[in-house]
């Protein structure tokens, strides 16, 4: 077989295309790219001028359940970008998530794809980017920031001299109100313009937010794998008085502002939702939100760049769209929609679009249609399932497979019933992509430890079992010429959607949270139903008095399994999926159950990936990043 070198080598060794050439091959004007260097580009919005063109073909790629070193879904998005645009001369856009650097330099590695199937220079994609991932812990900490002063200053501060600081009198003389203040009065009910008539019953009620400190759902947040700031205290600096409170670290992907960043239109709902994201509530039990800690205004100046995306290239000089990176698991798991309007407007009718959905089709997919689709309009035309011969002998009875340890004999030895019971899972994932009403084209991804005679069976169940179709793909080794097949399969499936997208959502809107939860658990994930617990049970009560129940769902539970216990292989029955408590993502527009324990900021391993890493002295280049 074909010797394949280290994905960095293969990138490193890949002549570049200067970006802005890329860029202009893509339909993009000169007055819209925003330099960042050789090798990218931000792109401003084309939508307005692009308003007429029609969109291109909508393309979401989605995987079984993958083992903990991943199935190869960003590899497949790349190798079959390639095929469509380098080979089958398509206009192509690759619409992905930048990955955050905690995974990066822990277990996982990269995400810019993988072999002759890259996203280049990859070191540039894995680390930095064009600064989207700091400008979001830098939002995120403001807030954090800002909550806990304002509960120091209010707790040492009585009514008068606490409207008047925040108030102070202008150089007239006179105190006036920003304009993020009248939203909050108007929120209040207090109908006046100028702070000098508000009754000290009044200025006391738009001073004191009063925020009860059990109930802040707010953490600040960091991009590295730092699992002893999971829980930590704050305030113990003699200035602070005693004034400590226990909170935490998520990582920075995990951020609320990442999913709006995600899940924004324009810069004008940017700015809405930015301001709506709801921290904590008072003791009297209203919501608060980032508006009325004044905060909106400058968390969207912080993310202003941020929310254009990223211009990058692959190995075969196809234009890729790097924006926005929340994890699947605990957010929703998608690239931005602003990126894929974009590109679909760029790519024009006969075009197509390829976009990535976190993990599996019970996790990332269905927040994609769910979630994402509800708030950008779109609709996807076909979606590719990638499976690999590895992960369904993981689910068909085969040893586990552990990150840092080899992988076990029997992934290397020929076995059909292992790949006949494990496909079982595959079915189901067919199944899943069925009820959204799109066609599913399943990508066998190929690895050199895979037999012919696995191999065939998998194409056949997969053919037998409601696919529209089933390609083995070999773009790992060969780039997009080893995704072409998949690549026809795929603009059928496309075509055959072109009469009619019957494309649909698996709720609706105003279904309650409960009724919702129960829908995904039993259609997507094959359970019984649900079980709340107590705290569940009271946010859910909270959040339908606030008018929040006719958000949608972002099921926060393990890749690993179709169940909340990761350990849990194939498809199971006779389960309830445990509701232990739910989170509001309020500004971003979710709400968000955790399923089991789920964790909001990864550790690292005994022996992390940055052993590896180094750079070389004399030629400046990095070495060991997968
Ligand atoms: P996912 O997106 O599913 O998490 P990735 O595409 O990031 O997976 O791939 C994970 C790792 O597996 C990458 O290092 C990639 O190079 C490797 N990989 C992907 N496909 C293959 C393949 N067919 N053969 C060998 N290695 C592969």
């Amino acid at each position: 077989a074909k010797i394949v070198p280290s994905d960095i080598e293969i990138s490193q060794a890949s002549p570049l295309q200067p970006i802005a050439d890329i860029a202009e091959a893509a339909g993009i004007l000169k007055e819209e790219m925003i330099p960042y260097g050789e090798n990218k580009l931000k792109v401003k919005d084309v939508r307005e001028r692009l308003q007429d063109q029609k969109d291109g073909n909508y393309v979401v790629v989605t995987a079984i359940n993958p083992t903990p070193l991943g199935e190869g879904k960003s590899t497949t998005l790349v190798g079959l970008s390639q095929a469509l645009g380098a080979h089958l001369d398509k206009k192509v856009f690759t619409c992905m998530r930048q990955p955050s650097q905690g995974p990066t330099f822990g277990i996982k590695g990269g995400a810019a794809g993988g072999g002759y199937s890259q996203v280049i220079p990859m070191e540039e994609f894995n680390l930095h980017l064009t600064g989207d991932i700091h400008a979001i812990t830098a939002a995120n900490n403001l807030c954090a920031a800002a909550i806990d002063a304002r509960m120091f200053h209010e707790s040492t501060q009585k009514d008068s001299p606490l409207f008047n600081r925040l108030c102070p009198k202008g150089k007239d003389g006179k105190r006036s109100f920003v304009p993020v203040m009248l939203k909050r009065l108007k929120k209040l009910g207090i109908d006046k313009e100028d702070p000098d008539e508000l009754t000290d019953e009044e200025k006391k009620r738009f001073a004191r937010l009063d925020i009860d400190p059990d109930t802040i759902t707010w953490q600040r947040v960091l991009d590295t794998n730092d699992r002893m700031l999971r829980k930590i205290t704050v305030g113990q600096g003699v200035a602070e008085k005693g004034r400590t409170r226990e909170t935490g670290f998520d990582i920075t992907v995990a951020s609320e502002i990442m999913a709006v960043l995600a899940l924004t239109t324009s810069l004008q709902d940017m700015r809405e939702r930015l301001g709506n994201m709801v921290v904590a509530h008072s003791k009297a039990g209203d919501p608060i939100t980032t508006d009325d800690l004044g905060l909106g205004g400058a968390l969207t100046v912080l993310m202003k760049d941020a929310i254009w995306p990223t211009l990058m290239q692959t190995i075969e000089k196809t234009p890729v769209f790097v924006h926005a990176g929340p994890f699947a698991n605990i957010a929703h798991g998608n690239s931005s929609v602003i990126c894929d309007q974009m590109a679909l407007k760029l790519v024009g009718e006969d075009g197509y679009v390829v976009t990535e959905a976190g993990f599996g089709s019970d996790i990332g997919f269905e927040k994609f249609c769910n979630i994402k689709c509800k708030y950008s309009g779109l609709k996807p035309n076909c979606a590719v399932l990638v499976v690999t011969i590895r992960a369904l002998k993981s689910h068909g009875g085969a040893s586990k497979v552990t990150p840092g340890k080899s992988i076990p004999k029997e992934y290397s030895e020929e076995n059909l019933d292992f790949v006949r019971e494990g496909a079982k899972i595959m079915q189901k994932h067919i199944e899943n992509v069925g009820k959204f009403g799109i066609p599913c084209v399943v990508c066998l991804n190929k690895f050199t430890s895979d037999f012919d005679s696995e191999i065939e069976l998998v194409l056949q169940i997969a053919k037998e079992s409601g696919a529209f179709d089933a390609q083995l793909s070999n773009h790992w080794a060969d780039g997009g010429a080893g995704a072409v097949d998949l690549a026809n399969s795929v603009i059928s499936a496309c075509e055959s959607t072109k009469e009619e997208n019957k494309f649909n959502f698996l709720y609706k809107s105003d279904a309650s949270i409960v009724e919702k939860m129960e829908t995904i658990a039993r259609e997507i994930y094959g359970a019984d139903g649900i079980e709340i617990e107590e705290e569940a049970k009271k946010q859910i009560e909270v959040y339908t008095k606030n008018g929040w129940d006719s958000l949608p769902i972002c099921m926060a539970k393990t890749h690993l399994s179709l169940t909340s216990d990761p350990s849990k292989k194939g498809v199971q029955s006779g389960f309830k999926i445990p509701i232990k408590s739910i989170r509001a993502s309020v500004g971003a527009g979710f709400l968000y159950p955790l399923c089991g324990d789920i964790m909001t900021i990864p550790g690292l391993p005994t022996r992390p990936g940055f052993y590896d890493v180094d750079i070389d002295i004399d030629t400046g280049k990095i070495q060991g990043l997968f």
